[in-house]
């Protein structure tokens, strides 16, 4: 008979979002008629910018014409928007190979499937709190051992806590690690990182022969001068660091999907020249995926013209003024308010020693309005709720409102 994966059943069967969307409906039940604001979930909620639409409707024509059809392209993305990609670092002053770059359906795909290319037995090292994917699919992989309800995490994954003491900004861990999941600016926390403080990371994975998976989505989000926005701009980098980037929080791709990988040449790997990372990667993706859309591709390259930066930056700073007006109300409501400055989301520390869900219920039952516990992320963020800025203004001055009140 055929077995299902034990490394699947290892997962622990709470998922987040649906134990927050179970408790949302329950409670929408009891209270019928009353409205429901969401500052929850991290989904884009504003439309398209317009050059971005005026590019993917021409795809359309183009592919609704027999003369200007076309079909599959490269599996690593059109080299049009690889170089577009490309310009977007050399402002940085980081110069990639177009080889180096992996166009994707976004963030989320490419770090999960990233782990698939290192060898089986690698140790796994997560910020706590975090983006949920990196552990899930780390064990979904069999990178780790079970479940362990006492810890509130998975045994055999190093936790590298981020905590309020050192402004959510881990250490490189004590022990070894062969691969680093870090994420700047942070999701949950909001916390953006340093150069200083990423050099740590990377002179720890240069002297461990470890590789940091530096997951970037947030990086458009950067508005404070001297905040690095790539791994690529700390030295030596390059020979330690895959970064991962999406269209979705900086264009609102999150239903289009569009996102991309770099995977330097001059990365290390013990037991294989370099190169061989970045060739395994591309064997992986040209196996496992067929590109991305290509009208997708297409408002990526939009995106990143003069017009649509300007547009984008636009939306951006849209949802930086959520952020605003969500801190200065929950902080003058006597919350303690962190990240909201260079990152859409919030992180507030829970009053009177609530636990994160007992929080969330609070906030639910008396002001109707949804937010994220923070215990979803990781053991380090129990004590703590995550509010999205992602939401129309006038929804989010509804809920702020409704705390200020109601709380
Ligand atoms: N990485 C982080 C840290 C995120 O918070 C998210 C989405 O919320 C993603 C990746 C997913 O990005 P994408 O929509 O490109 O899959």
């Amino acid at each position: 008979m055929a077995r299902c994966s034990e490394y699947f059943l290892r997962l622990s069967s709470g998922y987040l979002f649906p134990e927050v969307a179970r408790r949302t409906k329950i409670w929408q039940e009891r209270n019928p008629g009353r409205p429901i604001l969401r500052l929850g979930i991290g989904n884009t909620t504003e439309a398209l910018p317009p050059s971005i639409v005026a590019a993917m409707k021409h795809k359309i024509d183009l592919l609704s014409d027999r003369a200007t059809y076309t079909g599959y392209g490269d599996e690593q993305g059109d080299i049009a928007l690889r170089k577009a990609i490309g310009r977007r670092y050399s402002e940085l002053g980081i110069e990639l190979g177009m080889s180096e770059i992996f166009v994707s359906d976004g963030a989320k795909s490419d770090a999960a499937n990233i782990q698939s290319i290192f060898s089986q037995d690698s140790v796994v090292a997560v910020q706590d709190p975090s983006y949920p994917v990196y552990v899930d699919s780390n064990v979904a992989a069999g990178h780790t051992e079970n479940y362990n309800e006492a810890n509130a995490g998975y045994d055999g994954i190093v936790y590298m806590p981020a905590t309020a003491e050192t402004g959510f900004i881990a250490s490189p861990p004590s022990e070894h690690a062969d691969l680093i999941y870090l994420c700047f600016p942070n999701n949950p926390t909001g916390a953006v990182a340093t150069k200083e403080e990423l050099k740590r990371f990377v002179d720890y994975a240069i002297e461990n022969g470890s590789i940091i998976i530096f997951d970037a989505a947030y990086s458009d989000y950067i508005r404070t001068p001297g905040i690095p926005h790539s791994i690529y701009e700390i030295e030596g980098a390059e020979r330690c660091a895959i970064e991962l980037n999406s269209f979705s929080k900086y264009a609102g791709f999150t239903g289009v999907r569009l996102g991309w990988s770099i995977v330097p040449e001059s990365l290390e790997a013990e037991n294989a020249p370099h190169g061989t990372l970045n060739r395994l990667w591309n064997r992986r993706q040209c196996t496992f995926f067929n590109g991305a859309s290509s009208i997708s591709q297409a408002g990526g390259i939009a995106a990143l013209s003069p017009e649509g930066r300007k547009e984008c930056d636009a939306l951006v700073d849209y949802y930086l003024e959520n952020a605003r007006i969500i801190k200065k109300g929950l902080e003058r409501k006597g919350l303690q308010c962190f990240g909201g400055i260079d990152s859409p989301y919030v992180w507030v520390s829970c009053p009177d020693g609530l636990s994160s869900w007992s929080f969330f219920d609070l906030l639910l039952d008396k002001a109707s309005v949804v937010v994220t516990p923070g215990s979803g992320f990781g053991p380090a963020g129990e004590g703590y709720v995550r509010v999205s800025a992602y939401g129309h203004r006038e929804n989010v001055e509804s809920a702020v409102r409704s705390i200020e009140e109601n709380l």
